[in-house]
């Protein structure tokens, strides 16, 4: 098989697809896959059938959304531009505006679909600063100060965004508490209102019951439809990056050369610091490389083949001693991933492999020299 390829495995996203289901099934809440995420479309047969749709960022997305997934389609972006808002209307059946002033401008080009309107609570968990909806200044949403008294008449639903991985009930219990001190006077004159993504509700130990009554308590009290936005937690352990060393080299530390790259494939490596779940090794923390080394493990960097110099996966105790030639697999990428990869540098683009649930893999897409090419002029 020609390396790098991403391969997507139903078998591995079945569980968070039954996860998704459960919650609707308990809680009436509703999940739109945001595509920002992941929009590789050729999983969306497989996926339909556990979402009522998708979310967008824009009208490119959102028109794959309607495309390539159908269902219900959300659309939103942090600002629509005059060229595009008439088809995002028609594209989705809820257009969502990020502040008055766009929401002023095309509510009545929007009259044709549900318009909502996203809030932002002030309140969030995210752990980096880079991801925080909720940070000082932010410009993701109307804070509850701006909110005219008669908004409620004027708009059907809203939207809340304001986690990133969040694995913590407890944390989304106090932003929903807190969202009906800010928000309550409004929410009795809605039909729905969405939680936004980041909550990890699709993990192992996730409390879905607990989970599950909360979004339902709140749906009946207000008699809204709950929707969710799973990104991450839609494919989360679903996609693996198979790539293979080229070269291995040491100036003081064992260094596998592979044939992708950490800001071509997975950019989110640099941008948020971690070392990529790898099959066969353990991530070392840089204070740890020395004392395993001494001790005589396979220890290796595992780095791209960009010129960039730290483009490094991370450095890695492997079970085994690893031999050149040899195919290394991320095992987690599905998320932020595909969406971001570049041509930068020129290298070889990952193609798309497809492992059905009958474990069937098909070759999707392959990437030629022409769509390098081809991208600029
Ligand atoms: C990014 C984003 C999501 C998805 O977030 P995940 O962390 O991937 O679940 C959902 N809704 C909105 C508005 C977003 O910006």
């Amino acid at each position: 098989m020609t390396t790098p390829y991403y391969l997507i495995d139903e078998s591995r996203m079945q569980k968070a697809m039954e996860r998704i289901r459960y919650v609707e099934q308990h809680s009436g809440a509703k999940s739109v896959l945001a595509l920002k995420c992941f929009s590789t479309w050729c999983a969306f047969d497989f996926m339909r059938p556990y979402l009522a749709g998708t979310t967008s960022s824009s009208l490119y997305e959102a028109r794959l959304g309607n495309e390539k997934f159908g269902g219900e389609t959300h659309g939103y972006s942090v600002a629509y531009s005059d060229d595009e808002i008439d088809e995002v209307v028609r594209c989705c059946d809820k257009v969502i505006f990020n502040s008055l002033s766009q929401f002023e401008r095309f509510k009545d080009r929007a009259q044709l679909v549900s318009r909502g309107l996203r809030l932002n609570p002030r309140i969030g968990y995210s752990g980096y600063q880079l991801s925080n909806t909720v940070c000082q200044y932010s410009r993701l949403g109307v804070t509850a100060d701006k909110l005219p008294a008669d908004i409620g008449e004027q708009i059907d639903g809203v939207m809340l965004h304001m986690n990133c991985e969040n694995h913590d009930f407890t944390d989304l219990c106090r932003q929903i508490n807190e969202i009906e001190r800010q928000f309550g006077w409004l929410l009795p004159q809605l039909s729905w209102l969405s939680l936004g993504g980041g909550v990890a509700f699709t993990s192992d130990g996730y409390p879905l019951h607990e989970f599950s009554n909360r979004l339902a308590e709140l749906a009946e009290k207000y008699r809204l439809q709950v929707y969710l936005e799973p990104g991450e937690a839609s494919v989360t352990q679903s996609t693996s990056l198979v790539v293979s060393v080229l070269d291995i080299v040491d100036n003081g530390l064992p260094t596998l050369i592979v044939d992708a790259g950490v800001e071509t494939h997975l950019l989110d490596v640099l941008v948020y610091r971690f070392a990529p779940a790898l099959a066969g090794a353990t991530p070392l923390e840089d204070g740890e490389v020395e004392d395993a080394v001494a001790s005589g493990k396979p220890v290796y960097r595992v780095s791209g083949r960009t010129c960039l110099a730290g483009d490094v996966f991370g450095t890695y105790v492997f079970e085994q001693p690893v031999a050149l030639g040899q195919t290394l697999s991320f095992t987690d990428v599905a998320s932020y991933s595909m969406v971001k990869k570049n041509f930068f540098n020129g290298i070889r683009m990952p193609s798309i492999h497809y492992k059905n649930l009958n474990g069937e893999t098909r070759i999707v897409r392959e990437f030629a020299y022409e769509d390098f090419r081809d991208f600029l002029s």
